[in-house]
C-alpha cells in the first residue's frame, strides 16, 4: 500500500498503531464511518484548540530539537565584507555620469540556523521552490499547469493528541499529513513543516519582497527592510504543529463529486481525525509564500525543511516533462548591462603603472607616493555603489577574490 492510496480504514489503522506502539490504548479505532448527524459547531477552517499552550523560548538554541531559523551560531566571516573587493563595472566610457559601480559582497555560509546568514537562505530556497514551479508552467510559478491547475497554498494542522509525535516520530506524522493531502486532492507539492505557532503571525504574506530586475533576486535592501519588520511582532511562541503546503490540487467545479478539496471532505476529515485541513487558495506570488514561510520553518539537524511530495517528489519531477534548471544571472551594471566582475581596490597599481612606464619615470617626483588610502567603501554595507573612478582596477589573470561562501572551520 502506498499512502496516496491509503482508504480511510487503513489511515485509522496507521493512527492506531501509532497509538499501541506508544502504549495508548486506539482511542478512534471504533468507528470509521463519517459522523452523521453531529453537526457540531466547530469550525475546521480554524485551527484546532488545545488544551494546554505549551510556550517555547524560541531564543534558545535546541540541539537535538526544533528551532527557528536564526537562533545557531555564526561563523566568523559570516556577513564579512572584504571592502577592498567587490564585483563591478568600470567601464567609465559607458558611464553617464564619470562614476564606476562596485557591489560589495558580504560572506555567507547559506545555513537556516545562522542568525547573520538565515536571510540569505530563505530568500535562496524560496527562488529555488519558485523555479520548481515555474519549470513546470513555463511561465509564472503561479500559472496553471495543464491537469493540474494554479499552485495553492493549503495548512494542515495537527490535533493535540498527536502533537507530540513531531518530536521522535515525525515520519509517522507524515504519513499521515501525505495521506490527509492526498485525500484532498493534492497531487504534487512542498511541504514546509512549522512545529510553533505565535498569535501575530499570519498565515498569509505579510508584505512583498520586491524583485531586484537585474538578477531576478529579491532585492537586499527590500529584504533587510521586511526582516526588521517582521522581527518586531515576534515574541510569544508555543508548540502547535502544521505542515504548509504550496502544490497543485486539481479541482473539478463542474462535477463536484469529482472535486475532493472540498468542505465536505475537508470536515469528514476533521471529524475522523482531528486533523485541521486548511485552503488558503491559489498564490499571487509563489516565492513570497513559501519564503515568508520559511521564516518560521522548524529547523533540526537531520531533517529536511523543505520536502517535495507526490507528482513534486524528486522521484517523479521529471515525469511532468519540466524546463531544464535554469541557470542563475549573473549580476549586471545598472547602468550599461554589462556583466559585472571581480574588482579590487589598489590605488598603488595606478601608480606603479605610471612610475615605470618609460614617459612618465623621470618625473616620479611629481606623483604622490604616499600609503594608498583605505577602500572609499570602507564601512559601508553590502550592495551597490556609484563612486568616482580610480583605484579600483579588474583582476589580473590568476588573481581570485575571496570567496562569498563560508565554510565550516576546520578544526584541525
Ligand atoms: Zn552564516
Ligand atoms: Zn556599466
Amino acid at each position: 500500500m502506498t499512502w496516496g492510496q491509503a482508504t480511510d480504514a487503513q489511515l485509522m489503522d496507521v493512527l492506531d498503531a501509532t497509538c499501541v506502539s506508544l502504549g495508548i490504548p486506539p482511542a478512534r479505532g471504533r468507528s470509521i464511518a463519517p459522523s452523521s448527524g453531529t453537526k457540531k459547531s466547530i469550525a475546521p477552517f480554524f485551527e484546532p484548540n488545545y488544551s494546554v499552550r505549551l510556550y517555547v523560548d524560541v531564543k534558545a538554541w535546541r540541539p537535538l530539537g526544533y528551532n527557528l531559523p536564526s537562533n545557531g551560531v555564526a561563523y566568523q566571516a559570516c556577513g564579512h565584507i572584504w571592502y577592498d573587493e567587490g564585483q563591478g563595472c568600470l567601464r567609465l566610457e559607458n558611464h553617464s555620469e564619470n562614476k564606476i559601480y562596485v557591489r560589495l559582497v558580504a560572506g555567507t555560509c547559506f545555513r537556516a540556523e545562522c542568525p547573520v546568514c538565515y536571510q540569505k537562505w530563505a530568500a535562496r530556497e524560496a527562488g529555488r521552490i519558485e523555479d520548481k514551479f515555474k519549470r513546470l508552467s513555463r511561465n509564472n510559478a503561479e500559472a496553471s499547469v495543464p491537469g493540474y491547475g494554479r499552485p495553492v497554498h493549503a495548512v494542515i494542522s495537527v490535533p493535540e493528541i498527536d502533537a507530540f509525535l513531531m518530536y521522535n516520530n515525525l515520519d509517522i506524522l507524515k504519513d499521515k499529513i501525505y495521506a490527509i493531502a492526498e485525500k484532498v486532492g493534492l497531487k504534487g507539492y512542498c511541504v514546509i513543516f512549522h512545529p510553533y505557532a505565535n498569535e501575530k503571525m499570519h498565515e498569509e504574506t505579510p508584505e512583498k519582497i520586491l524583485i531586484d530586475k537585474s538578477t531576478g533576486d529579491f532585492d537586499l535592501d527590500s529584504l533587510r527592510s521586511y526582516y526588521s519588520k517582521m522581527n518586531k511582532h515576534i515574541n510569544f511562541w508555543y508548540v502547535r504543529p502544521h505542515f504548509h503546503i504550496i502544490g497543485y490540487a486539481p479541482r473539478d467545479y463542474d462535477n463536484p463529486e469529482n472535486d475532493a478539496f472540498n468542505e465536505d471532505t475537508i470536515t469528514r476529515i476533521y471529524n475522523e481525525t482531528g486533523y485541521v485541513v486548511k485552503n488558503l487558495g491559489v498564490r499571487d506570488s509563489v516565492r513570497n509564500t513559501a519564503h515568508y514561510q520559511l521564516t518560521h520553518a522548524g529547523v533540526k539537524k537531520g531533517f529536511q525543511t523543505v520536502c517535495w511530495v507526490g507528482d513534486l517528489s524528486n522521484r517523479n519531477y521529471h515525469k511532468m516533462n519540466p524546463l531544464p534548471k535554469f541557470i542563475p544571472k549573473p549580476h549586471t551594471c545598472p547602468e550599461c548591462q554589462a556583466e559585472l566582475a571581480p574588482v579590487r581596490w589598489d590605488p598603488q597599481a595606478a601608480i606603479s603603472a605610471q612610475v615605470f612606464s618609460v614617459d612618465n619615470y623621470s618625473s616620479a617626483d611629481g606623483l604622490d607616493l604616499s600609503e594608498p588610502g583605505p577602500s572609499p567603501l570602507e564601512g559601508q554595507r553590502e550592495g551597490g555603489y556609484w563612486i568616482d573612478p580610480g583605484g579600483w582596477r579588474y583582476l589580473n589573470r590568476g588573481e581570485k577574490n575571496h570567496s562569498c561562501l563560508v565554510r565550516k572551520p576546520s578544526h584541525r
